[in-house]
């Protein structure tokens, strides 16, 4: 999976002392980029300019892009590793000369550049051997190293970059998905608490004292509320459980989208009446089949509806098919409370809810995340324009199809 994906800019770093080392690195990273990985060791010629990406590559291969810092003393070294860490952008790989008179050692730098960022890989190039192997990795605290003896060969520089690079991207992407699965499980017991709170705290009520009918009634119709509310839960993590599953099975069958709109409108006219608004479906459009899983595109749809009215307390919903460059562009517009700007991005994040209505509405903050990845693999995307107080409208465009 991993060597599918294209790869940007990883940095390097090189702390020696001597010039004419820094510069033989130099010359080494400027064959290694914009170079395919694949290519690398079959090409030769070293057309590619240091930090340019050779014209024409391939966008689907794994490409290296080395940003290279090289400082002639450890204090230099520890430096830029701090400003990698400010800037959001940290070293993958260090190359760090064993002997530097005048100023720290490399064992020293190592120390110190470990104590700023744990996660670089370090690579000692030494003439020497001062040290024995435990005693660099009791001194740095670090078991994983490595050591190439000096003068140094170019494949085996190259190689050794472009592995550590690769672990070290691999480990940031383990890292991450490690960091979303404990976001998801705070976030599910977080929403799970609530309902089984209120189901607890309902059953005492009905069990410890006598309470009068119309009682009763309020406690079952809580029990009642809640319990449908955790099965909208387990309904949205089964969607995604699917969704993230390597086999999940995407259906194209021929969808009239403006029959299935109508649908929507018949299905939650009653609710959005409820609230005095008005759901009303505009079609504009000749051509009104598009290729897409009929249940996945009905769910998207009452998804968005279903927020439109949510967050809707007067004017009206509007649900518009119009045509668009051969595409038919499906809208569900409001008149809401609207999104800030800054919350458009983060309404399709799993779990996100706006600060403005958390308090005010119930949900899960998973409808238009699981409507996204649906969208998505219809090859399109929502998108969302609105301006708070006013409404929002949140749109996608399919290519159209003849219906006969
Ligand atoms: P939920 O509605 O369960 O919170 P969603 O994933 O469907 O979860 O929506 C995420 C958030 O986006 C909502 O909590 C709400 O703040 C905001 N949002 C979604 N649709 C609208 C809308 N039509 N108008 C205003 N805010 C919306």
């Amino acid at each position: 999976e991993y060597s599918k994906k294209t790869m940007k800019n990883i940095k390097i770093l090189i702390v020696d002392d001597e010039e004419s080392v820094r510069d033989a690195y130099r010359s080494v990273f400027k064959q290694m980029n914009g170079r395919s990985l694949v290519e690398q060791e079959l090409k030769s010629d070293a057309d590619a300019l240091f930090g340019v990406q050779s014209a024409g590559c391939d966008e689907s291969v794994d490409r290296f892009q080395v940003v290279l810092h090289t400082a002639e003393e450890g204090e230099e070294g520890i430096k830029v590793v701090k400003e990698s860490i400010k800037d959001g952008f940290p070293f993958s790989v260090a190359f760090i000369d064993m002997r530097m008179p005048g100023g720290m050692d490399g064992l020293e730098t190592a120390h110190h550049i470990l104590a700023i960022d744990s996660r670089i890989e370090l690579v000692f190039v030494t003439a020497y051997s001062d040290y024995t192997l435990e005693e660099i990795g009791r001194f740095i605290g670090k078991s994983r190293f490595f050591i190439l003896k000096k003068p140094f060969d170019v494949q085996e520089i190259m190689q050794m970059a472009e592995t550590l690079a690769l672990r070290w991207e691999t480990e940031r992407e383990r890292e991450l998905l490690e960091y979303e699965k404990e976001q998801f499980i705070r976030n599910m017991s977080h929403e799970v608490r609530q309902p089984i709170h209120i189901i607890s705290n309902a059953c005492n009520a009905l069990l410890s004292h006598q309470p009068s009918s119309t009682q009763r009634d309020k406690f079952i119709n809580y029990i009642n509320q809640e319990t449908q509310r955790l099965m909208r839960l387990l309904e949205n993590l089964k969607d995604i459980n699917q969704m993230d599953s390597s086999n999940d099975q995407q259906r194209f069958e021929k969808v009239n989208v403006d029959l299935l709109c109508r649908k929507v409108v018949e299905l939650l006219s009653a609710d959005a009446e409820k609230k005095g608004i008005n759901l009303i479906l505009q079609s504009e459009v000749e051509t009104n089949c598009v290729l897409a899983d009929t249940d996945k595109l009905m769910q998207v749809l009452v998804n968005l509806t279903v927020n439109a009215i949510k967050y809707t307390e007067n004017g009206s919903i509007r649900l518009y098919l119009l045509e668009v460059d051969g595409s038919v562009e499906i809208a569900v517009e409001d008149t809401g409370c609207g999104i800030t700007p800054e919350e458009q991005d983060k309404i399709f994040k799993r779990f996100y809810r706006c600060r403005s209505t958390s308090s005010l509405t119930r949900g899960y903050g998973l409808g238009l995340s699981i409507s996204q990845e649906i969208v998505r693999r219809f090859g399109s995307e929502i998108k969302v324009s609105s301006s708070p107080g006013k409404g929002s409208r949140f749109s996608f465009k399919m290519q159209s199809i003849p219906c006969v």
